[in-house]
């Protein structure tokens, strides 16, 4: 399956991750420049291609929403070219600490693409900021906030985008719609806090990190909720776990039924409670 390149509003294009893989999202200035938020290096062609499409003259900024491979492992092949990377220093502090093996790790399946980039390693942004920035291309405000609670919400670099002028909120993976998300590297409680703010967001058009965009506050909202009460319902069900009053096989299959049937990306929920029970759980 292909990924597909959607417009989200007159300058926003967002690159829908095939089943649920990442979506990155391309806005593009007055001038023709363009703010790209997250790349993947495994899909580069992918994300070239999208700015090709849409007419970018150049990329001015790479902004990544938090550390995780997906996100950020493009970082290098911008960074070649002179980009300039924003992000959180939460986003930098992570992929310091332990982007390393991270790194090695995601690229073992994919070992041509170090003959295709000579030098491909972890490459950390170049601009931090603490808790909020703006970054400004003509006729483009992004404002950037950094949203990981205490640290550590579904990463430790959780950062929201939102472009002021056509009013779209880029969420990041604190937002999955229609797929099970990614809990094993997370802090579900502190992400649960974390989403709260976000009921209340402003926004017309919502891009999640994961899965497809969203057309209005009212459905954005629901969707908010949704990733909310599927949180707490998981970390309840692993915590009876944890407490010997239910079997991994019983909490598997509640996941995958009832209100979350249709969601895609089903191996995610063995895997999220895999890693829990052998506590490789951050
Ligand atoms: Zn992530």
């Amino acid at each position: 399956m292909d990924s597909e390149l959607k417009q989200v509003s007159s300058s926003v294009y967002a690159v829908i991750g095939p089943e649920g893989s990442t979506n990155f999202s391309i806005v593009k200035a007055r001038d023709g420049s363009a703010a790209l938020i997250d790349a993947d290096i495994r899909r580069i062609d992918e994300v070239d291609e999208a700015l090709k499409l849409t007419g970018c003259s150049k990329v001015s900024y790479l902004i990544d929403t938090h550390e995780h491979f997906d996100h950020t492992s493009a970082n290098f092949y911008f960074a070649q070219r002179g980009i300039t990377i924003v992000a959180s220093a939460g986003t930098a502090g992570a992929m310091r600490e332990l982007g390393g093996p991270d790194f090695e790790r995601m690229m073992k399946p994919v070992p041509e693409l170090y003959e295709r980039f000579p030098c491909l390693c972890l490459t950390l942004p170049d601009v931090l900021f603490s808790d909020s920035t703006q970054v400004t291309l003509p006729g483009v405000t992004l404002h950037l906030t950094y949203r990981a609670e205490d640290g550590h919400s579904h990463s430790k670099g959780d950062t929201t985008i939102y472009f002021e002028e056509e009013e779209v909120l880029i969420a990041g993976d604190l937002l999955y719609t229609e797929v099970h998300p990614v809990t094993f590297f997370g802090n579900i409680p502190n992400w649960l806090t974390a989403l709260k703010p976000l009921f209340d967001s402003h926004y017309k058009k919502l891009v999640p990190g994961h899965g497809p965009t969203v057309e209005g506050e009212q459905a954005g909202r629901a969707y908010f909720k949704r990733m909310y009460d599927y949180l707490e319902d998981f970390y309840g069900h692993l915590q009876e776990i944890e407490a010997g009053r239910e079997s991994t096989d019983q909490v598997a299959k509640h996941m995958l039924s009832g209100a979350y049937s249709a969601f895609g990306k089903t191996r995610m929920v063995q895997r999220n409670i895999n890693h829990f029970l052998t506590g490789r759980w951050f």
